[in-house]
């Protein structure tokens, strides 16, 4: 027997695809806002839900076991999980859902939260042994038995990822390579002035860098591997770690209508564009975020995917009455080399950067803390710290509570000492070149 209280909703029983960051917190907040029908969850992957980013973190130096990172779920949320079955088909028409044992799940309502998966180049002997991706929980405790027996690692990709096996690898002091195409690490996601102060860090720790080379070819050899550089250099690895990118987990989508070019469609609620009762949430869900822009996009971060997956909830449940747009301030953190690194907001390319250092004259400046904030017309839109965890936190408060907040001035800021500047005066091109 189904009871029937709780807020008025077209539906009786929501299917939940994806059981990631998105579709967990989507499942438990229709409970929270109390829905009181069907939540089914289907996920691909046979392990209980799980901190994903502790993939590249304390799994991978042992400090962390695949037990410590569970993802704690809301108590007695009644929620019935269908692991181990990945869905293979949608009928948005009949409103069914089709795994790949042959199962057939009938929805009312449909959050897709299916995340991304690893891209790899076609070529790459994807599967050999000695080769490996960094995605999932089977993924990272592979990884982690490798590295155990392995003395030279080369990891391709210098990202968030990248970088943090990079650091895994040296915390279990073995020998490690980083290959990136770009000049400096982390370029993407924090920018070019943190970019070249952590690459000094990452070179320090002992990462032998190869930057701005591309990666011809990767062939197996009796032991191990070797990686041939664009610049004829090559290099010998008992293991290789790919972390070259991700795209969206769609293709179960196909022939279903929804756009599905980058992730998935929405409108600015997360309402998925051409069907009914379908909203997205998380990695895969492409939508303005009317924050910052009209223009649809995805945001690939764990805060993002736990506020996406609780506000797709509330859309869901809405039927077609009007919500407010979901915005999102991206914000992630990152902790390698000894560094704490955090990002809020957006780093535009055409921004004002401002640089504030909390130890002026320090030559390990990305140690001894900085702040560096991107201003777009005046507005503070994103900030990187390294280091400046009380500082980030003060800053960020202000950045989430508006959009407008204005440079905090060196006096006032909650630092030891600063020098906020803009790009091209000295100080900074000091940062850069120091680098
Ligand atoms: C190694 C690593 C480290 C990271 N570190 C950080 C970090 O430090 N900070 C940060 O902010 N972000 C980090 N991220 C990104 C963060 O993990 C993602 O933004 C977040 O997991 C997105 O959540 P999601 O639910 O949208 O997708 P996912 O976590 O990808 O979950 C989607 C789930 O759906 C499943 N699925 C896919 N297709 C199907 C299907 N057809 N049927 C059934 N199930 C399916 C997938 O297997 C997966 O379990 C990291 C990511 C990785 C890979």
């Amino acid at each position: 027997m189904r009871r029937r209280r709780g807020p008025r909703s077209a539906y009786d029983r929501v299917v939940v695809v994806g059981a990631g960051r998105a579709g967990v917190a989507a499942a438990e907040e229709l409970r929270r806002a109390g829905f009181r029908g069907e939540v089914r969850v289907l996920g691909d992957e046979p392990s209980a839900p799980y901190d994903r980013p502790a993939c590249s973190k304390g799994l991978l130096t042992g400090h962390r076991r695949p037990s410590d990172v569970r993802m704690p779920v809301l108590d007695g949320a009644e929620i019935d999980w269908h692991l181990g079955r990945r869905a293979v088909h949608l009928d948005p028409d009949a409103r069914i859902v089709t795994t790949d044992t042959g199962e057939r799940f009938g929805y009312d309502g449909l959050v897709i939260a299916t995340g991304a998966r690893t891209a790899l180049p076609r070529d790459w002997p994807v599967g050999e042994p000695g080769l490996h991706t960094l995605r999932t929980l089977a993924d990272a405790w592979a990884l982690r038995g490798a590295l155990r027996d392995a003395q030279r690692v080369v990891v391709i990709g210098a990202g968030l990822t990248g970088c943090e096996v990079a650091s895994a690898v040296r915390t279990l002091a073995r020998d490690c390579v980083l290959v990136d195409s770009s000049p400096y690490v982390l370029g993407r996601a924090v920018g070019e002035t943190v970019g070249r102060l952590v690459t000094r860090e990452v070179a320090r720790d002992g990462v032998q860098l190869r930057l701005g080379r591309r990666v011809t070819g990767l062939n197996r050899r009796r032991r191990g591997w070797l990686v041939e550089l664009d610049d004829g250099d090559e290099l010998l690895a008992d293991l290789v770690v790919t972390t070259t990118g991700e795209r969206p987990d769609v293709d179960w989508l196909d022939g279903t209508g929804i756009d599905i070019s980058d992730g998935v469609r929405c409108d600015e609620s997360l309402r998925v564009l051409g069907v009914e009762g379908v909203v997205a949430a998380g990695t895969v869900a492409r939508w303005p975020n009317l924050r910052y822009s009209a223009r649809p996009r995805r945001c690939a971060q764990w805060i993002a995917a736990l506020q996406q997956g609780r506000a797709a909830a509330h859309t869901l449940l809405a039927g077609d009455r009007e919500v407010p747009p979901v915005t999102v301030v991206p914000r992630f953190w990152s902790d390698q080399y000894g560094l704490r690194i955090q990002v809020c907001g957006e780093l535009p390319e055409h921004a004002e950067v401002m640089v504030t250092e909390l130890r002026p004259g320090r030559r390990d400046v990305a140690r001894a803390g900085v702040l560096v904030g991107y201003h777009d017309d005046g507005r503070l839109v994103g900030l990187v710290a390294v280091n400046a965890p009380h500082a980030f936190t003060s800053i960020t408060r202000s950045m989430l509570a508006t959009t407008t907040v204005t440079v905090p001035a060196p006096a006032a800021a909650p630092v030891t000492a600063t020098a906020a500047v803009p790009a091209a005066a000295p100080a900074a091109r000091r940062l850069a070149e120091a680098s």
